[in-house]
Parts: structure tokens; C-alpha cells; sequence
């Protein structure tokens, strides 16, 4: 179990996100299946930004005939859908360092270097301009506070 490192910010849970990840399946073509829904629910008010493994081996129990490819193509459906994004780190999360974000409204974020685990910071409000990069449209600044984790680092 990932530590929710940051107290203070974890989110209210949003019963809607259940339906708007659902209906965004369905945009993609993916019907509502048990399998499907037990993703949903057991993704959407994560905090801890789980990789697909870590969704399957919670899933494991209850549902003990679903591929580790249901969970991988439901969670990357929803984020084709923009139902969630992906973070793509280093260390010890495994699955290529793919973390999976139900969160999809602007913020940063914050990595444990020794546990992995990792927190919504919500981004201070930015008023200088987006920075200029050569043949690049910059979109969006997202930063990365690296440190450790109260789990960690007691104290
Ligand atoms: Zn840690
Ligand atoms: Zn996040």
C-alpha cells in the first residue's frame, strides 16, 4: 500500500467519476463488462497514482479470471479518452515506471525516491507566461518535487 504522503491534499471523492471514466469507455468502444467496472472503481479516487500492476494484484482476488491486459487496456483507454493521464517515471514502481493518474486537472506532483510513492501538490497559480522552446508548442508546466516521504523519512 502506497502512503498517502501529503495529508492535507487528498482529494473529496467524486462519485460522478465513475460514470464520466464509464461513458468514456464507451467512447472508445469498450463495454461496461464487471471486469471493467471493478477497474474503474477501484482507479478512479486512488490518490497514489498506481501502476496497472498494482490495480491488478488489488483486483486479483475478487476477480480471478481477468488478464493483466484488461487492466493495462482499460487504464490506457481512459487516458486515449482523457479520462486520466499517465505519469511516466523512474524507480522502483515498476511497469516501466508508468503511474496512472485519475487526477486530470492541473497540479504537480511529488515522488518519494526511495519508496516510489507519489502525491498531487496542487500547482501554485502561474502568471508568467509559458516558456518558449524552439520547434516545441509548450502546452502546460508540470513539476516534479522529488524527495522522501513521510513513510520514509519520519519526522
Ligand atoms: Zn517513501
Ligand atoms: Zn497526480
Amino acid at each position: 500500500m502506497i502512503p498517502n504522503i501529503i495529508p492535507g491534499v487528498r482529494r473529496l471523492p467524486e462519485p460522478s467519476r465513475v460514470d464520466r471514466a464509464l461513458r468514456a469507455l464507451e467512447r472508445a468502444s469498450l463495454r461496461r463488462t464487471p471486469q471493467r467496472l471493478a477497474i474503474v472503481r477501484a482507479f478512479v479516487d486512488d490518490p497514489s497514482h498506481p501502476t496497472a500492476q498494482m490495480i491488478f494484484d488489488r483486483l486479483r482476488d475478487e476477480m480471478p479470471t481477468m488478464s493483466f491486459a484488461t487492466v493495462y487496456n482499460t487504464l490506457a483507454s481512459l487516458e486515449q479518452a482523457g479520462a486520466c493521464r499517465t505519469l511516466r517515471l523512474d524507480g522502483p514502481a515498476g511497469d516501466g515506471g508508468v503511474r496512472f493518474d485519475p487526477n486530470v486537472d492541473p497540479h504537480d506532483h511529488a515522488v518519494c525516491d526511495r519508496c516510489g510513492a507519489v502525491a498531487d501538490v496542487p500547482a501554485p497559480a502561474r502568471k508568467e507566461p509559458l516558456p518558449r522552446v524552439e520547434g516545441f508548442r509548450v502546452h502546460a508546466v508540470e513539476r516534479i518535487l522529488r524527495g522522501a516521504c513521510t513513510r520514509c523519512a519520519p519526522g
